[in-house]
């Protein structure tokens, strides 16, 4: 069995709608498809949801009715027939009315979840009328009847496994599934979901989870590129990349996966494609445990970095200081992603100001703390990069012109990160590809 997911963009057009019924059915290997929300409906969703955060109510009902307004308008290029044309009707009035009567419900964390989660279910919904329309035989199956998290938001694989595999024998005689991407269950039964761009872990998610062949993921681009296209005028599609490589781009900041989703797939073995569904002839990225080659293939940025810099004369000689200000950061469960230190000086980074509050208040009787916000980090990911001649001279030589925080090197044998000021990130990632990649 395979597992395909459809991105936003994928399905946010009814003509993207009939390529991927086209791209599901060329192969008779049985397969769930994840599939996101239409392009800009979550973007949409989350507006509404500050809306009635906020009190502003009347702005959310103009809101809630513009998106209604779209979901008139694509069903009616959606679907041909009117009996499933009524149907999809249906799906849309339901799904908004909901929304109208939360306007009238006072706000809360759990109800917003239910908003964000609207996306999905009209997604994968009207794809199914639309599969029905063509007569393609398939089965909707509710995310929300597998897939969860627990009380740290991390998802349960084992208690997914075991009610997806009961799920999919209750329904032996279907060869094809929908699903809905993003969406899930938390530790207290309620809607909740996998973080933006969740739909790349729940297709990695159910891959581990039923051991699939393989994990396509179908986007607007054809796989993974050496540097960020929304920022660099010319990048290249990567062939192969290892998934130790592939985590490192997408936990540092590669859009084009959830920055968790390559952990199920890799410690699952199911490899990974990265397709595009705008041009499925393309090779796109194949990503599995081998690398392919050695060397450095890509540079990711990660933005909303804050750095904490903690002076202490007493550090001096000091053993033990630095698992207490580990512990402070593990007590908040915030991780930490880079760190230097010096004899009387540590610096370290966390890309979230959850708990920054509580986490300052304790780290002060340790010495002077500084707190900056705005950094980014800056990845150069490749594999055994680390041990490759020149990357470092290279490295520096193309960042001449850029004030560098911090670097880290030789953590990881795939990655060296450095720290810059957010406002130097275009210039850092231009001047990288062509110093790294000879490109403009
Ligand atoms: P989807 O809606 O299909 O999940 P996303 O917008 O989440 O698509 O991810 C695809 C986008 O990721 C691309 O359009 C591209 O702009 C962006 N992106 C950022 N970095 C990279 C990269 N290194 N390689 C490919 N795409 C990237
Ligand atoms: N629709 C969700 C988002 O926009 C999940 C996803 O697209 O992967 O974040
Ligand atoms: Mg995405």
């Amino acid at each position: 069995m395979k597992i395909m997911k459809f991105g936003g963009t994928s399905v946010g057009k009814p003509e993207r709608m009939h390529q991927v019924s086209e791209l599901i059915t060329k192969e008779k290997e049985e397969k769930i498809v994840v599939l996101s929300a239409l392009s800009g409906t979550t973007n949409a969703l989350v507006e509404i949801g500050n809306s009635i955060a906020t009190g502003e109510r009347e702005q959310a009902k103009q809101q809630i009715e513009k998106l209604e307004k779209h979901y008139q308008s694509f069903i009616k290029e959606l679907v041909k027939k009117e009996e499933f044309y009524n149907k999809a009707k249906a799906i849309v009035a339901e799904h908004f009315e909901f929304l109208n009567i939360i306007l009238k419900i006072s706000f809360s964390e759990a109800l917003n979840k239910d908003i964000l989660a609207q996306g999905e279910l009209l997604s994968t919904k009207l794809f199914s009328v639309y599969l029905d329309e063509k007569g393609i035989d398939h089965m909707l199956l509710p995310a929300l009847e597998f897939m969860s998290i627990d009380a740290h938001d991390e998802p349960q694989i084992g208690s997914i496994k075991v009610k997806l595999t009961q799920l999919l024998k209750q329904h032996k005689d279907k060869s094809l599934f929908i699903t809905q991407g993003y969406i899930c269950r938390n530790a207290r039964g309620e809607v909740d979901n996998l973080k933006r761009g969740g739909s790349d872990y729940t297709a990695s998610l159910i891959a581990a989870a039923i051991n699939a062949s393989v994990c396509e993921i179908w986007t607007d681009i054809d796989g993974m590129h050496n540097n960020d296209p929304r920022v660099v005028k010319k990048t290249v599609p990567i062939e192969q990349l290892s998934f130790e490589e592939a985590a490192e781009l997408a936990y540092f900041g590669a859009k084009i996966l959830h920055p968790a989703s390559i952990w199920p797939a890799q410690f699952y073995k199911v490899p990974v494609k990265l397709l595009n569904t705008m041009q499925p002839e393309a090779k796109g990225t194949l990503i599995t445990g081998q690398a392919g080659s050695v060397g450095v293939k890509a540079v990711a940025a990660k933005d909303g970095i804050i750095d904490i810099n903690i002076r202490s004369s007493r550090m001096l000689l000091a053993y033990g200081f630095l698992r207490k200000i580990f512990e402070v950061f593990e007590k908040y469960r915030t991780s930490i992603d880079m760190i230097t230190t010096s004899e009387v000086a540590v610096s370290v980074t966390i890309d979230s100001d959850t708990n920054l509050k509580s986490i300052l208040k304790e780290l002060e009787p340790f010495g002077t703390v500084e707190v900056e916000k705005n950094y980014t980090i800056i990845s150069v990911v490749g594999n055994e990069i680390a041990q490759t001649e020149d990357v470092l001279s290279k490295l520096f030589t193309a960042l001449t012109p850029v004030p560098v925080r911090m670097v880290s090197y030789g953590g990881s044998k795939h990655n060296i990160s450095l720290l810059i000021h957010s406002s130097h990130k275009t210039k850092t990632l231009q001047l990288l590809n062509r110093g790294l990649f000879g490109l403009e």
